[in-house]
């Protein structure tokens, strides 16, 4: 049984842990840098990027999660997860920072500028059957990807799921519609 640890400094750190327990993974939260030694990959939740980028430095947690990263460790990335593994963040605070571990270009809060919140179905590559639920919660725009990131699901031409190797991130919250193919898809290529 694979072991996930989930970045729980705040966000949505709950849904992750039972959609992981209900596919039959072990979810560990990971709070100090200690905790990441147990892991066979992470999961980065939503929630705010800014505070999750401080809440990085006074755990002492960024340092011990770039060398985890780059060793290869498989990483999801969900909404401000997706900022914090982004290479380049536009609109965010001056003193936030990511790992730039997918070459991706993002800007904060500004996918579907017009509501803050919605839901579509989505068309996803690799994922048989219907459509899914795919919830925003001001997500962010991917407004530039490199030539090694594959785009596994777009809303008006937009990339909202990509991958580079290890690192899947998604611009909505896959954890809060309650189906559990993105966590399946996740866990199969650990
Ligand atoms: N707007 C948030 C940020 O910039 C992301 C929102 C979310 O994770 N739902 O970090």
């Amino acid at each position: 049984m694979p072991k996930i640890g989930i970045l729980a400094l705040q966000g949505a750190v709950r849904e992750h842990a039972q959609a992981l327990a209900d596919l039959g993974a072990d979810p560990l939260d990971v709070r100090v840098p200690g905790d990441l030694a147990a892991v066979d990959a992470l999961i980065i939740p939503g929630g705010e990027s800014t505070t999750i980028s401080m809440l990085l430095d006074s755990a002492g947690l960024r340092e011990a999660i770039a060398e985890r990263l780059g060793d290869g460790l498989p990483v999801f990335g969900t909404c401000a997860g997706m900022i914090l593994l982004a290479t380049e963040v536009v609109d965010g605070r001056p003193d936030q920072r990511s790992f730039g571990a997918i070459d991706i270009g993002v800007r904060r809060n500004a996918f579907g500028r017009q509501v803050d919140s919605f839901e579509t179905d989505l068309a996803i590559t690799g994922l048989v059957g219907e459509p899914f639920p795919a919830v925003f919660i001001r997500a962010p725009v991917v407004e530039r990807a490199g030539p090694d990131v594959e785009i596994l699901a777009t809303v008006d031409d937009e990339p909202v799921l990509c991958r580079q190797g290890p690192v899947l991130v998604a611009a909505f919250h896959p954890e809060l519609s309650g189906d559990l193919r993105l966590h399946q898809l996740f866990l199969g290529g650990i």
